[in-house]
């Protein structure tokens, strides 16, 4: 079965029809990632997501894959050694969409560089050799040779981290899943659930026509991120265990900043806090922001005051840039887990959220209900493979986790492929690079993307001009990425809305 926008709605049949081994409730890539462990162990699997994938927190991140070399401030020595694991891992298994960037770190003060030079070391320990490339120091004329128009007169170190999309790769994640068995819908609620003492699956109730169906289950799986408190309340007992804390970013326009590698600068607040600018495409986004939040969750809004603390920051090393320059934002919620015996929001309140763990947590809450929460997108499959192996003991399965090895969405050299789709693109009359710009989105698919262009080359044309996107991409996300919406499509899909919120686009 295709993973459609049309096929949503047979999956949603299979779904009253059927008893499952596991229901999986969040499309973020905490629930796609257990959804594709839990299938690639032969388990029969329902995922459902309220809105689109991604659509939470998963698609607001800063996009990086990275090792936490923050953390090591923190002590987190564990949680580091795990996150550049995981990143070696997805590098190998998505390299399409898993690429290393170079990271240049600013140090203003003798003081601040013998303390970074220090974390760097332990970093490259930690990573036992297998880092994408050692840290090494550099001076800021060097810096200038990557990004003009920095204006500081420190140096600073250059090490490495990764750069994904991360909506697609939640998106690849739930199609593998799809593709391993797994029944999959997006706009499926779940509202309630079924069983009194037991959770015995779900209630779920379709967002486009109010329909509900029962939706059986031996275990249920609630990764919602931060909507994981409401969803837990639908069951018996339980308390408040998430602080959730909005990290803003904010897009600049093309020119702005010329960068070909990403930067970690102070912020201007005299908070100790770094601010990220990374290079996207043509254009660079600066992030992020951490403040308690405790607002509508579906929606959190850009304020001014995230504006100006970002924005101070950049204009310090990048003088002249000012709100004018910026083109698009998002903000996304952090489901930080509240310290423990506090609670949530209220009795945590004492506490920066940024000094609150990025550690993940898995809670049985009742037989039948497991809930897990906090993490990084870095670390998805290391989770899943955590409450899977859980999942599994209720379940009476003995199977082990085969996810360090299923590759997601390319299968294969990436530089093969690119070679390959080069060709294949100018045997059509477009540029190579459109080719190489189809692997590196699209994996696999980047070969259906020219079957279809050779059909009909007017999907060979640009969606905007002078944007990258083609309008075949749009017919890509409907027909085999499950976009049931304009937004799934020009958001998450394409990601063309979040280089330029102003954009005119025509309805897909
Ligand atoms: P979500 O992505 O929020 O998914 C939960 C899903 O559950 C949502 O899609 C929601 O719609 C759905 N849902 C809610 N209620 C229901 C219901 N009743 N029924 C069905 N579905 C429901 N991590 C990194 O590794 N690298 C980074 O660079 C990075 N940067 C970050 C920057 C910011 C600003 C933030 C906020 C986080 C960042 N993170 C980063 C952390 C990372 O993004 C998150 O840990 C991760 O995306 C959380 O994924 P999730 O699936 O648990 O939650």
């Amino acid at each position: 079965m295709s993973f459609s926008a049309s096929s949503r709605s047979v999956s949603l049949a299979r779904m009253a029809e059927n008893r499952f081994d596991v229901l999986v409730v969040g499309g973020g890539i905490t629930g796609a990632g257990i959804a594709l462990d839990a299938a690639t162990r032969g388990f029969s699997v329902a995922l459902v997501e309220k809105r689109d994938f991604a659509s939470g927190t998963s698609g607001r991140s800063s996009r990086l894959v990275h090792g936490g070399l923050r953390y090591l401030e923190h002590g987190e020595v564990g949680l580091v050694h795990e996150c550049l694991r995981e990143r070696r891992i997805l590098l190998r298994l998505a390299p399409h969409l898993v690429r290393p960037v170079p990271m240049y770190l600013l140090a203003e003060s003798a003081s601040t560089r013998a303390v970074y030079r220090a974390g760097l070391t332990g970093y490259d320990l930690l990573a036992a050799g297998r880092n994408i490339g050692v840290h090494h120091s550099v001076s800021a004329d060097g810096i200038r040779a990557v990004v003009p128009a920095f204006g500081g007169k420190r140096g600073g170190f250059r090490y490495f981290e990764c750069q994904t999309d991360d909506a697609r790769l939640t998106v690849e994640v739930a199609r593998t899943a799809h593709a391993f068995g797994a029944v999959v819908a997006s706009y499926a609620e779940v509202t309630s659930f079924l069983g009194g003492a037991a959770v015995e699956g779900a209630t779920i109730t379709d967002q486009f026509t109010g329909e509900r169906l029962d939706l059986r289950a031996s275990v249920t799986v609630n990764a919602t991120g931060v909507w994981a408190d409401q969803v837990r309340a639908l069951a018996p007992g339980g308390s408040k265990r998430l602080r959730p804390s909005k990290g803003v970013h904010l897009v600049f326009a093309p020119g702005t900043i010329e960068a070909s590698a990403a930067f970690v600068i102070p912020s201007a607040a005299g908070d100790g806090r770094s601010v990220f600018l990374v290079p996207w495409e043509d254009r660079v986004y600066a992030g992020t922001t951490d403040t308690p939040y405790d607002g509508d969750l579906d929606d959190p809004p850009v304020e001014q005051a995230d504006r100006d603390y970002i924005l101070a920051a950049v204009a310090r090393s990048f003088p002249g840039v000012t709100h004018r320059d910026v083109v698009a934002a998002w903000a996304g919620l952090r489901p930080l887990l509240a310290p423990a015996g506090t609670g949530g929001n209220e009795a945590s309140a004492g506490t920066a959220t940024e000094d609150l763990s990025r550690r993940h947590t898995t809670v049985e809450e009742l037989p039948g209900l497991f809930t897990m929460t906090g993490g990084k997108l870095t670390t998805y499959r290391a989770m899943a493979e955590e409450v899977v192996d859980r999942v599994a003991a209720v379940l009476g399965s003995r199977a082990r986790s085969r996810t360090r090895d299923i590759a997601i969405g390319l299968h294969g050299s990436a530089a093969d492929a690119i070679a390959l789709a080069r060709h294949e693109a100018a045997r059509l009359g477009l540029p190579p690079a459109d080719g190489e710009r189809l692997v590196l989105r699209y994996g696999d698919d980047w070969r259906e993307a020219i079957r279809m262009i050779a059909a009909e080359p007017s999907l060979g044309e640009p969606v905007v001009d002078r944007l990258p996107v083609l309008k075949v991409e749009v017919e890509l996300a409907r027909s085999r990425e499950m976009a049931v919406t304009d937004e799934d499509v020009f958001a998450r899909r394409t990601r063309l809305t979040t280089r330029d919120a102003s954009l005119r686009l025509p309805a897909s």
